[in-house]
């Protein structure tokens, strides 16, 4: 009998914040699939095999993909191209094959392609729900982050101050992810919108998590790429 391949989401960073349905299919696996990015100094990071190792689960189930970070994707497809026949063919021989994601494995998650690729291909598949990092953040702070009649988008932080700007006039609760990429439209915002509340935040649910809804704060700091933003 052959498993699905599982996806599964593994929240925030927070080993805590995995669900108990995520926790068993990890427990259950013969192989786990886990992004990696290689730093500037040549280091290889996965921030989801340090949540793996935290929940007490063998290294010697874990195989790294290491995913580039620029903005040019052919590179990546190329990575999850080569992960779909390894996975694939591991699944042919009946191993229970997993691949996580952080926060929830289909919002912002391009690992969502190779689980379109297994359908597409009659692989069967299953996902598990997760905490996205937005929904971490507003816990940490105490946010009510909609209430009543308000309504929220969530955008990429591929936007210029002009757009960010007319979604505050708009009213929306705002959050933006990849904030590093819009630091300077952050900026402006600041400047130009004394009343909305900016609330930032940076790797949550981890030993460096960081929050502030201090302006000068908040324009002293470089983003990382683990940093999101929440406006009301
Ligand atoms: N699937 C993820 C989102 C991946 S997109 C989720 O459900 O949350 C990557 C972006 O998510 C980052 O650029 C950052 O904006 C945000 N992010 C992910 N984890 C984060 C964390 N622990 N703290 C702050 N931001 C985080």
């Amino acid at each position: 009998m052959s498993y699905p391949i599982c996806f599964v989401s593994l929240g925030p960073g927070d080993p805590e914040l995995i669900t108990l349905k995520g926790l068993k299919k990890l427990r259950q696996a013969d192989i786990i699939y886990c992004p990696a990015t290689i730093s500037k100094s040549g280091q290889l990071l996965s921030r989801a095999a340090r949540i793996i190792e935290e929940l007490g689960i063998g290294e010697s189930a874990i195989r790294l993909f290491t995913l580039p970070m620029s903005k040019d994707r052919t590179e990546a497809w190329k990575v999850y191209d080569a992960l779909y026949e390894e996975a694939a063919s591991a699944w042919d021989e009946g191993k229970k094959v997993v691949i996580v994601a952080e926060g929830d494995a289909g919002f912002y998650s391009s690992i969502q392609y190779i689980y379109d690729k297994f359908r597409e291909n009659r692989i069967e598949v299953e996902r598990t729900a997760g905490i996205p990092a937005f929904i971490a953040a507003g816990a940490l702070a105490g946010l009510h982050i909609v209430k009543q009649e308000e309504q929220i988008i969530v955008i990429p932080g591929t936007l210029t101050a002009e757009e960010l700007s007319e979604k505050i006039k708009a009213g929306y609760v705002i959050v933006i992810m990849k904030l590093s990429q819009c630091v300077e439209a952050v900026h402006t915002c600041i400047r130009l919108h004394p009343e909305a509340n900016f609330h930032y935040f940076e790797n949550v649910g981890t030993g460096k998590e960081f929050y502030t809804s201090d302006r000068k704060q908040i324009q002293g700091k470089i983003f990382p790429y683990f940093s999101l933003m929440i406006i009301q």
